[in-house]
Formats: structure tokens, C-alpha cells, sequence
């Protein structure tokens, strides 16, 4: 007999990359709750007790690794906690109970070792004190780590290998790891953390993977395989949808493959607004193999190619030859169309595992980007020299990300003229007339943006920095989505004035934030005199289209209008009302009602 339905839940997030899926829930990052019970052959009982060890030892290793960071990083006071990790790891009791569970009752080692946690849980809720009671949300850290290993990475099966098209339901999914995910099966995703600009969310808007995050696994009542339905658009999944929510969203899935063949007729047309100024569309990147999207959607160039994912997915540095083979082959690829190389940005959400990053209290503010590389010359040099000999074959613009005053942009030269002078002594030949440029991202550049200008030959504004910079604001915080407001007047004055400061010094100005593939901020951008819109390539046709039918005349007064507004909310709403109804006939924005920035 079947049990009842189950019922129809539906669950709103934050929109994070945009289309729609409908397939089978897997659970990356399931909590103890849903850990399945699976009964083993009773010839199987030693390998699970293996698996069980080999989780245990894993485990160990990893806490170690973070122990030593963190002494090195903080102090070997903040670090002691890790040893009563280790201890808990080794705690005969607890591992004493699991193999028990394992052998007398055949059970999963991840699930006996859940339940053995679990119980220990209950016991020491009802007691005074105890170094167990005190340190329980420490143990269920321990127990997350171990479960996670045993029911992620055993026996190589990694993220990738999920056998079948799923959506992919996590809680803190790091860039990194999305981006080792087998693209074909997985349908959509959704996460607990992160906002719009997190990295995770432009991973996956690159990927074109259609995502919802702020979805909290805890407390749901989700079993793996189980049917769910993900509006990336709008931001909410379905859990057991009905027929009808079935039907719908076939039909919307339909309709939105309809639109990008449709779209697609536009690949080969130039991004010229109707008067005739021609905006250079570009496209951003994170991985060597999505040249060939940014090929099929006809960018004009790779404007942002984010260099730190070659250093994300490894224990070890990349050598310089790794290195230029990937430059080389993104610079050849997309030949004779410029590629701009940005040098690692890495921390953040981003963290480099060769650098032993420590989390820290404000890692978007902490060690970070060009900081990192002017602490690691040696690192910086053999990128630098890396990018420097792949200039020699095709079109490359170097770019430094980060930059918060003249030192480090005079610093940074200073390294890049040694690495020349090192080539040169090598007889290795590169482009002598490479541009490099500055990223425009912290508001202290775009005060000194005068200065920075006598430095560089272009400006790329990092909108999504300078906004999380401006606002006070974590980029990747889901709980402040709201409050990320790229329409704020400080925002739009400080890209007013960056781009009045390149027109003058005559270098060229690109935006490569997430505003750049909004259609709203776009228009405002073209009117401002933006010379280049960088983006995700998913969004590149659609930019084409509304270019094609925008005059920079009219762009121009409603970017003036925008200037003389005073607050986000009369900023979006002017640009609502005097856009949204031509968007949304243009097929472009598909909830003319919901707020201008759909990025
Ligand atoms: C930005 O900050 O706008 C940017 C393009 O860089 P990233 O998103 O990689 O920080
Ligand atoms: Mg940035």
C-alpha cells in the first residue's frame, strides 16, 4: 500500500541564475536527519568498517590541515580547539558504537555513525554540564565533516559522477566545487548560502545552470529523488509539484529554449544602438572551456577572464607552463578577438588551498586579491610571467583586480617590468605593447581614479565589489540580499565618475560587475558612455537585442534622469516605468513587475 501524497511545498529564494528545470532532488550536503539507513551483506560488514576508518582518518587529516592554518594565521591558542576535534574524531566510545552498529545490526557506516551522534545528543540535552554536553555543536562539526566524506568522496565518487540528471540541492557550495560538477546532469541547483553576486551564483549563471539560492535544507522534509520543480527566474523551487505545476513549467521550459533559438539569430549582428554607437559586448569567464559559449554567442571578447579558478580545484600552485598553456589557449581560441587576463583574485568566497587561507572574520575585506599576490612574489611572478609569454600569440589585455591605491598599482608595475626584464634575458619573446589595466571596485580607486588613470591604459568598474564596498553590504550574504542595491545614487555617481575620468585621461572604460548583463543598468551605463558591457555569456544575445533597438540619444537623457534621482527606490522605479514595458516586449525581462536589477 502506498503511503499518503506528499505534499506540495513551495519555497522562495533568492534568484540566482536564471531558466528552469524540473528533475530529481540530490542532497550534497545532507544533514544527519536524512543520512539514508541502508542494510549491508553481511560479507560486506569488514569493508564498511574500513570505509568507516578510512572516513576517520580523512576527517583527521583535514582538521590537522586546518589546525596548522589557523595557528599560523591567528595563534596557537585559537588553534586548540581543533585538538578536541581530533579527540572527538578518536573518541573510543563513539567509534566503538558505530563498528558495533555496523557488525551486530548490518548497518551503513554513515548512518550508524548519524545515529550514534544523535543518541549522544539526546543524552547530554537533559544534563548539567559535561565536556560533551559544553562542546555538542562541536561534535556535530566533526560528525558533518566525517558524514560528508563518507557519502561524498569514498571511493572517488565525487560531485561529478552524479549518475543522472538531478538538481542539486547544498547548503555552502564553493565556487570551487561547482565547478568540478558534471554540467550535463546537473539540471539546476540551489543553495542555503549566497546572494545574486556571489561566486557561486555567477559560476552557475555562466554555466547557464538555472539556480535558486537561500534555500535552507534544515527542517525540510526532502527525501533524495524526490521530484522538484526550480524557477531560477523568479527565485523558488516546488517540492512534489502537482500535474498542473508539471505542465506549466514544461511549457515555460520550452518557451525559454524558443527565446535563445530565437536569440540566436543575433549571434552574427553588431551591438550597435539605433544612432549608431557601436558598445563593445564581452564576456566573462571562470574556466578555459567556456570559450566555446562565448564563441557560439558571439562576444566581441573575453572582458573578464577570472584567472583564480585555475588555482581553486588543487592542493598544489599551477606551474607557469599549466599556466600558459591555459592563457594560451583561451588567447588562441578566441583570437583575433581580445581576451583581458585577470591576474588571481583570490579570497572571499574563493579560496586558494596551496595559500592555506584561514577563513577570517571579513574575508571579503581581509587577505584578498592583489594583497595576496604582492605578499607572494614569487606566485605573482609566475603567473605574470605565464600570461606574458601567451601575449606573444594572440590578443591579451592584463587586468589587476582589487586595487585600493596608487602603491599597489605602481608595485604591481614594478614586478611586471622585472618579469620583462627576466624574459628578455631568457630571449623569450611577448607582446611589448600589452595594455594592462585597473579594476575600479573599491571607492577609494574611484576617488583616486585621476591618479590610477596616468597608470593604466583602461578601467574595468567591478561593480560587484564597488557595491558591496559602497553599501556596507556582503556580496554573498543571503540574509542582506535585499539591501545589495546596485541602484543606489552612491553607486551610480561613482560609475559617472570613473567614466568621466577615462573620457578625459582618453583610455577606455568597461564594466564587468553583474550590472553590465542588467538590462535596466545597461541602458543607463550606454547613456553614461560606457565603452564596454562584460558579462555572462548566457545574457550576451539578449544585450545585443536591446542595444539593437536603443538609442544612445535617449540612453543618454535617461542615464541624466537617473543622476538628478535621490534614492534607490525612485531610481528603480523611474527606470520600471520608463522601461519595463519595452523590456518585457522585447522578451528580455520575463517579471516586468518585479525589481529592475533581475541580476
Ligand atoms: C566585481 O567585483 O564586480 C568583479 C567583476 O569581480 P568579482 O565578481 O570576481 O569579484
Ligand atoms: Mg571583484
Amino acid at each position: 500500500m502506498s503511503g499518503p501524497k506528499p505534499k506540495r511545498v513551495v519555497l522562495q529564494g533568492v534568484p540566482a541564475s536564471p531558466g528552469f528545470a524540473i528533475g530529481p532532488a540530490y542532497l550534497l550536503h545532507p544533514e544527519d536527519r536524512i543520512v539514508k539507513k541502508r542494510v549491508i551483506p553481511p560479507e560486506k560488514v569488514e569493508q564498511e568498517v574500513a570505509r568507516l576508518k578510512r572516513a576517520l582518518d580523512k576527517a583527521h587529516k583535514e582538521i590537522l590541515g586546518i589546525k596548522t592554518r589557523i595557528s599560523g594565521d591567528v595563534g596557537e591558542y585559537e588553534a586548540r580547539i581543533f585538538d578536541s576535534h581530533m579527540m572527538m574524531l578518536q573518541d573510543v566510545e563513539i567509534v566503538d558504537a558505530v563498528i558495533k552498529d555496523i557488525h551486530e545490526n548490518l548497518h551503513n557506516a554513515e548512518y550508524a555513525y548519524s545515529a550514534r551522534i544523535n543518541s549522544l545528543a539526546e543524552r547530554f540535552e537533559n544534563m548539567s554540564g559535561g565536556f560533551l554536553k559544553d562542546h555538542m555543536s562541536d561534535l556535530r562539526d566533526v560528525a558533518t565533516r566525517v558524514i560528508d566524506i563518507l557519502m561524498l568522496s569514498e571511493n572517488n565518487l565525487s560531485y561529478l559522477d552524479v549518475p543522472e540528471p538531478v538538481i542539486v540541492m547544498s547548503r555552502n557550495l564553493t565556487p570551487s566545487v561547482l565547478s568540478q560538477f558534471n554540467r550535463k546532469n546537473t539540471l539546476g541547483l540551489t543553495t542555503e548560502v549566497g546572494g545574486k553576486t556571489s561566486h557561486v551564483s555567477i559560476l552557475a549563471r555562466s554555466l547557464e545552470i538555472p539556480a535558486v539560492s537561500g534555500i535552507s535544507l534544515s527542517g525540510l522534509d526532502i527525501e533524495p529523488g524526490q521530484t522538484v520543480i526550480l524557477d531560477g527566474t523568479a527565485g523558488f523551487i516546488i517540492l512534489n509539484p502537482s500535474l498542473r505545476d508539471i505542465k506549466e513549467y514544461e511549457i515555460k521550459k520550452a518557451a525559454f529554449f524558443a527565446m535563445e533559438r530565437e536569440l540566436s539569430t543575433l549571434r552574427d549582428l553588431e551591438p550597435v544602438t539605433t544612432d549608431g554607437k557601436y558598445i563593445e559586448l564581452s564576456a566573462n569567464i571562470e574556466l578555459p572551456i567556456e570559450v566555446e559559449s562565448v564563441l557560439q554567442y558571439g562576444a566581441d571578447s573575453v572582458g573578464l577572464y577570472r584567472s583564480e579558478f585555475l588555482f581553486l580545484t588543487r592542493e598544489d600552485m599551477p606551474s607557469e607552463e599549466e599556466q600558459y598553456q591555459a592563457y594560451k589557449y583561451i588567447g588562441e581560441r578566441m583570437s583575433p578577438r581580445a581576451v583581458t587576463i585577470r591576474t588571481m583574485d583570490a579570497g572571499g568566497d574563493k579560496l586558494v588551498p596551496a595559500l592555506k587561507m584561514a577563513g577570517e572574520l571579513n574575508p571579503y575585506m581581509g587577505w584578498r586579491s592583489i594583497r595576496v599576490c604582492l605578499d607572494n612574489r614569487d606566485i605573482f611572478k609566475t603567473q605574470l610571467r605565464a600570461v606574458m609569454r601567451a601575449t606573444a600569440y594572440s590578443n591579451i589585455r592584463l587586468m589587476f583586480p582589487m586595487i585600493s591605491n596608487l602603491w599597489e598599482i605602481r608595485e604591481t608595475k614594478k614586478i611586471l617590468d622585472e618579469v620583462r626584464r627576466e624574459l628578455d634575458r631568457d630571449g623569450i619573446a611577448y607582446n611589448a605593447q600589452l595594455e594592462i589595466g585597473c579594476m575600479v571596485e573599491v571607492p577609494s580607486a574611484v576617488v583616486m581614479a585621476d591618479e590610477l588613470a596616468r597608470e593604466v591604459d583602461f578601467f574595468s568598474i567591478g561593480t560587484n565589489d564597488l557595491i558591496q564596498f559602497t553599501l556596507a553590504v556582503d556580496r554573498a550574504n543571503e540574509r542582506i540580499a535585499e539591501l545589495f542595491e546596485p541602484n543606489s545614487p552612491a553607486v551610480w555617481r561613482q560609475i559617472k565618475s570613473v567614466i568621466e575620468v577615462a573620457r578625459r585621461h582618453g583610455i577606455q572604460v568597461c564594466v564587468c560587475g553583474e550590472m553590465a548583463g542588467d538590462p535596466f543598468a545597461a541602458i543607463v551605463l550606454i547613456g553614461m558612455g560606457i565603452d564596454e558591457l562584460s558579462m555572462g555569456p548566457g545574457v550576451l544575445l539578449e544585450m545585443k537585442k536591446l542595444i539593437r533597438s536603443t538609442s544612445f540619444e535617449e540612453a543618454r537623457v535617461c542615464s541624466e534622469d537617473v543622476l538628478k534621482l535621490t534614492t534607490a527606490d525612485e531610481i528603480g522605479s523611474y527606470l520600471r516605468d520608463r522601461y519595463g514595458a519595452k523590456l518585457a516586449d522585447l522578451g528580455i525581462i520575463k517579471f516586468p513587475g518585479k525589481t529592475p536589477s533581475h541580476f
